[in-house]
């Protein structure tokens, strides 16, 4: 099984998708983390790269080998994943139910975070990312629970992503109003969506969120 979360950057996809794979054992599959693994001194890592910096989109066939390669991986098996991050496109939403047809997979539901761009923009100048494993932080509402030291893995390279800048935060708003929310509509008439408030407090969002995760998990079975 196969469950989405979608949400403009700085929405609490993040967070919340960290929390739930640990509570419920799914595999988390966020595009994002994925390409700031990459080796940035190869072609494709420094396409990516300047593609990341520059507030936009990788393109879509660049995400969907890279996703189409770790789905089959053993790293994920048949287990379900969660998605954070990633389809962005109406084109990669489209590459997605190709390959979950492929695998015998079923999409069985889409968490959408929806919150104002002003809220974004503060949140984003407060976050805080492990270099290493990629789990989110934020100095006032998710510190860490020791002080500059990772809750996931240790690592104490807790940092401020370049992209989460005020004038790079900006563009990755306005490509994600343009490009990203037509998914809104995409899986809303497929009966697929359900709306989580995601400005409130971070606890009452994760009951929410893991609620719903386990409704959409349950109606659908594959
Ligand atoms: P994120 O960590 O999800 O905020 O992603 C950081 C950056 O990686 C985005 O601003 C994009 O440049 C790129 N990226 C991540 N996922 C995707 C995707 N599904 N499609 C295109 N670009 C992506």
């Amino acid at each position: 099984m196969t469950v989405i979360f979608l949400g403009p950057p700085g929405a609490g996809k993040g967070t919340q998708a960290t929390d739930v794979v640990e509570t419920r054992g799914l595999v988390h599959v966020a595009t994002g983390n994925l390409f700031r693994a990459l080796d940035f001194e190869t072609d494709l890592g420094r396409e990516v790269k300047a593609h990341m910096d520059g507030g936009g989109l990788v393109p879509d066939d660049v995400v969907l080998k890279m996703v189409d390669e770790h789905l089959r991986s053993d790293a994920v098996g048949d287990k379900t994943v969660l998605f954070d991050g990633f389809p962005r496109t109406v084109a990669q939403a489209q590459g997605l139910d190709r390959l979950l047809g492929e695998l015998g997979r079923t999409l069985s539901g889409v968490v959408y975070f929806q919150i104002d761009d002003e809220v974004v923009v503060s949140r984003l100048s407060g976050r805080r990312t492990c270099a290493a494993c990629g789990t989110p932080f934020h100095v006032d509402s998710k510190p860490p629970k020791v002080e500059g030291v990772c809750d996931t893995c240790g690592s104490t390279d807790l940092v401020q992503r370049d992209d989460d800048q005020p004038e790079t935060v900006r563009k990755r708003l306005a490509t994600y109003h343009e490009q990203t929310a037509p998914l809104i509509d995409y899986y809303e008439s497929r009966g697929l969506l359900r709306r989580i408030d995601a400005d409130g407090d971070i606890e009452a969002i994760g009951r929410q969120t893991l609620a719903i995760v386990d409704e959409s998990l349950a109606a659908r079975p594959s």
